[in-house]
């Protein structure tokens, strides 16, 4: 198993108490899997995706277990994240244009990353190492002696994809790698993703608002609902026969254009107040088939047909 989450909670500290963001969540990637997490923004998507890297505020709470290849995320002081970071797990953030460095050439960026990781590594070997990336990207090698900010959006997310490809990482995080890009060239990135991870043989956790991006990508699907998986399947599964209520709506609610989260005005009512979570199922105030049970008692998970469900419908099913 490449990654590992077994009961993850991701909390973060505020003054008012604990905002329970992700909420003893299981979840396991193999080697040349990918993996996509949906669900609506503030579901705990992304704090999930940065607390696999650890890059969330330095006082939030970690309980449970992650771990990448065997190796215990949690225990981990922030030196040993550090080696972690980029070369272990890769991240490809949603704005290329807030996480590269606008002032500094291509070449330099790239040479700095590798030279954090690989100290030897001379400007030669960083140089070849560069070209080669940013060839299998689609961006002719002499380019590196640019700015990032010369490159236009879709090419400054080749650039991005590249840079968490250069370093060679086991995981590789795509936090919405395509939403601040218009539909061409959101398709011309995934097209590229695709061919990537299936090159380098890549394991991916793909992070997005929109089961219409995921849909070619996944092997397995991950819905996720006010901090928990609500719905674990293969890909086909979850289009054809989706089991959780919730997963239902927002298939209903795959919106034919790319406003982000347009959902939201789809699915009648707001997911919960992550500080105080209802004590029953988490879905039950905008569930249309809510019964007496699930105001008092969170549902467990059960196993229907090669699905994982977090629905008390099912729990007749199993029995
Ligand atoms: Fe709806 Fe109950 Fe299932 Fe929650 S447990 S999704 S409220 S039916
Ligand atoms: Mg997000």
């Amino acid at each position: 198993m490449i990654f590992e989450a077994k009961d993850l909670k991701i909390y973060y500290r505020t003054k008012k108490g604990f905002v329970k963001a992700v909420d003893r969540i299981s979840l396991t990637v193999k080697k040349g899997e990918t993996v996509g997490l949906v669900g609506e923004s503030g579901c705990g998507k992304s704090t999930l995706g940065q607390g696999l890297l650890k890059i969330l505020p330095p006082k939030t709470f970690y309980g449970g277990s992650m771990k990448i290849e065997g190796e215990e995320l949690i225990s981990f002081s922030e030196n040993k994240m550090r080696e972690i970071r980029g070369k272990k797990i890769g991240m490809i953030f949603q704005d290329p244009m807030t996480s590269l460095n606008p002032i500094m050439r291509i070449e330099k960026l790239f040479y700095e990353t590798l030279k954090t990781h690989e100290p030897e590594i001379t400007e030669e070997e960083a140089r070849e190492r560069t070209a080669k990336v940013l060839e299998k990207v689609g961006i002719e090698p002499e380019r590196m002696q640019e700015y990032s900010f010369q490159f236009s959006g879709g090419m400054r997310q080749r650039v991005m994809i590249a840079l968490a490809l250069v370093l060679n990482p086991i995981l590789v995080i795509a936090d919405e790698p395509t939403t601040s890009l218009d539909v061409i060239v959101q398709a011309q990135i995934m097209e590229l993703l695709n061919e990537l991870r299936q090159e380098y043989e890549m394991s991916m956790i793909l992070i997005t608002h929109d089961l219409g991006v995921v849909a070619e990508m996944a092997d397995k699907i991950c819905v996720m609902y006010a901090g928990q998986i609500v719905e674990e399947a293969i890909n086909e599964k979850i289009y054809y026969e989706p089991k959780h209520p919730y997963t239902k709506l927002l298939l209903k609610s795959i919106p034919n254009t790319n406003i982000d989260d347009l959902e939201l005005n789809y699915i009648p009512g707001s997911p919960p107040d992550l500080l105080k979570p209802p004590r029953g199922c988490r879905f039950a105030p905008r569930c249309p088939y809510k019964m007496e049970i699930c105001e008092t008692q969170e549902p467990k998970t059960f196993a229907v047909d090669n699905t994982h469900v977090k629905c008390w419908l099912y729990s007749e099913v199993k029995k």
